[in-house]
């Protein structure tokens, strides 16, 4: 008997249950005859096997179709909290193998469906796949967009009118077809832009030592921002997600914006914090930014290595003793010669050649001189300061990086070898500085 004569039976529930529902058994018949082992596909002829596929589409889109119903009751019902999750698309991701995203617009696809009863009767059936469902349902929607004449013709009865005519013609039609008519539909008119750009919004608050922001951007200005982003990420590596390397985008993007500005003073992020903080690691000392977030004294120190921030240290009582940039920064000269000696970050076996830090290697009052600074990339300039290595070695022959577990990385040698590149060192500015506290 050929696949494609079985005949299903109406009183076939779904394995292991007693449910009756019709429009499982369509897909019960299959996976039972899947499931057997009796059913080689291999042995139908051409008629069987497209008799097949079509047998399989039907009942997988009609388990779709119940799916999504299933998926908008856990959200509608909180059927998620008892296990711990957000919400259902939240508990989908983690529990079912799907995206977020996909579960988030399966439950707004329901949603949309239960008000339209023809097109939900033919979705149930299997005679809509996934696919066609979309566009079908943006089609028969109410839209923000009057003006398509094409979609909208003299004696369109509304809504209810567009499922009962859709649920007729989409099961026939391409899902390319589909598409293409929704997206005619969805044709966005100026007003849409004047609206999205009227409700144009950053924010940003604090948590933690976590600057959190959210916003909205006109389509076409999001466009600008994300590709400007994207040419500032760093390479994929592996070890970091693609959420990581935005978010390291769009901090060298803000970096090299202030790194550009004319007015240097203004452009400044101001770091205040105790000199102890700085030279001691007094665990008592403390560090913030001149808003007042604290910082911990590792990030500080971190901080005072990067002359696009200004450091304020303080004694004790409050009174400012410096100003880390003064004496801290890396000239450009300076930098020039390291980035000659160096090519590259000085961090173990990492030859990342982008957005390249200057490390104090010997922290404060140890000289800005080429004899005490390495090139290092953000995350090593990280690992260095926040992460408890340090760099061992003379950055003009071999640096090794030194975890005090004792870890070390391989050794780290210059691109530019050759020994009489070594300029002498000038004095250090840093003693001078500080001299007048006393
Ligand atoms: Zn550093
Ligand atoms: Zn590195």
């Amino acid at each position: 008997m050929p696949f494609g004569d079985v005949t299903h039976n109406p009183a076939a529930t779904v394995e292991g249950s007693s449910i009756p529902l019709v429009d499982v058994v369509v897909a019960s018949c299959v996976i039972r005859f899947g499931l057997d082992g009796e059913l080689e596909w291999g042995r139908l002829d051409g008629r069987g096997l497209r008799v097949a596929a079509e047998e399989l589409q039907r009942a997988i889109s009609a388990l779709q179709h119940h799916q999504r119903r299933v998926l908008r009751l856990v959200e509608e019902r909180r059927a998620y909290e008892a296990v711990g999750s957000r919400d259902a698309a939240d508990w989908a991701a983690g529990q079912l193998g799907i995206s977020r995203h996909s579960a988030s617009e399966q439950i707004d696809l329901d949603r949309k469906l239960a008000e339209l009863p023809h097109l939900a009767d033919k979705a149930a059936a299997g005679e809509l796949s996934a696919e066609q469902v979309k566009p079908a349902v943006e089609l028969a929607a109410d839209t923000i967009h009057g003006d398509d004449g094409e979609e909208a013709p003299a004696g369109d009865g509304g809504v209810a009118e567009r499922d009962r005519r859709l649920a007729q013609d989409a099961p026939s039609m391409s899902v390319a077809t589909l598409r293409r008519r929704a997206a005619r539909r969805r044709r966005p008119a100026a007003k849409d832009h004047a609206e999205a750009r009227r409700v144009r919004n950053f924010e940003s608050w604090t948590a933690g030592q976590e600057l959190r922001f959210r916003g909205s951007l006109p389509l076409d200005d999001g466009a600008r921002l994300l590709k400007a982003i994207e040419r500032q990420m760093p390479d994929r590596d592996g070890t970091t997600t693609p959420g990581q390397r935005h978010a390291d985008g769009l901090l060298a993007l803000a970096s090299a914006t202030i790194a550009a500005d004319a007015d240097p003073d203004r452009a400044t992020v101001v770091v205040i914090a105790e000199l102890a903080a700085i030279c001691d690691d007094d665990p008592a000392a403390t560090a913030e930014l001149e808003t007042g977030q604290p910082l911990a004294t590792d990030t500080a120190r971190r901080l005072v290595c990067d002359s696009r921030l200004s450091v304020l240290v303080q004694d004790r009582d409050g009174r400012a003793v410096g100003l880390g940039t003064t004496a801290r920064t890396v000239t450009p000269a300076l930098r020039r010669a390291l980035v000659v000696r160096d090519g590259h970050c000085r961090f173990g076996d990492c030859t990342s050649r982008r957005f390249l830090h200057a490390h104090h290697i010997a922290h404060w009052p140890a000289p800005t001189v080429m004899s005490n600074l390495a090139l290092v990339c953000y995350t090593h300039h990280h690992a260095l300061h926040e992460g408890g290595w340090h760099l061992t070695g003379d950055p003009f022959h071999e640096l090794v990086a030194v975890h005090p577990d004792g870890r070390h990385s391989p050794p780290n040698h210059p691109h530019h070898h050759d020994h009489t590149d070594r300029p002498p060192d000038h004095p250090a500015r840093e003693p001078a500085l500080f001299a007048d506290t006393g």
